[in-house]
């Protein structure tokens, strides 16, 4: 099964980047990178050392629902591309592990069964299994020691 690993939206980025209230309906916190290993949700590359971003809180949710989520993730100020390769990004393969989950299409709900910390080396495998299900819609990525979302994962 070929995966799609996909950034959030660049209309919503675009939006928060140029004074776009966050999940919260609070400003994003502009911040200079220390080099720290954060990833950018749109590129989905980590932001460079003495780079401007931006802190705020975002549902990677359609619709609001019990299941949906809001948390901390971080962008890049500056406009950047969104990430449109094929495969696993590579500032991924620089983390040990990710938390994966499954969310049912009818349902909207994290499928059980479906969450787990996995190696990064075994992504695709694990997600391509969780896809076989037919009623769920997409897979989340999550930061394994801080459960930030990274990316959502579709059928490619
Ligand atoms: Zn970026």
């Amino acid at each position: 099964m070929k995966l799609k690993f996909t950034p959030i939206p660049t209309e919503r980025y675009e939006q928060l980047i140029n004074g776009g209230l966050d999940a919260h309906e609070r400003m994003p916190i502009k911040q200079i990178s220390d080099g720290g290993g954060m990833p950018c949700r749109h590129c989905l590359a980590d932001i460079a050392r003495g780079d401007e971003f931006f802190t705020l809180a975002y549902s990677p949710f359609e619709t609001q629902h019990a299941y949906a989520e809001v948390g901390p993730i971080f962008l890049h100020a500056n406009a950047c591309e969104a990430f449109k390769a094929a495969g696993m990004p590579p500032s991924f393969l620089q983390r040990e592990y990710y938390m994966m989950r499954g969310y049912s299409k009818t349902t909207k709900a994290i499928i059980y069964g479906t969450g787990q910390r996995v190696a990064t080396a075994d992504i695709e495998v694990a997600v391509a299994k969780i896809l076989q299900d037919d009623d769920c819609d997409y897979v989340h990525l999550r930061s394994a020691s801080y459960t930030c979302f990274a990316c959502k994962i579709v059928r490619g």
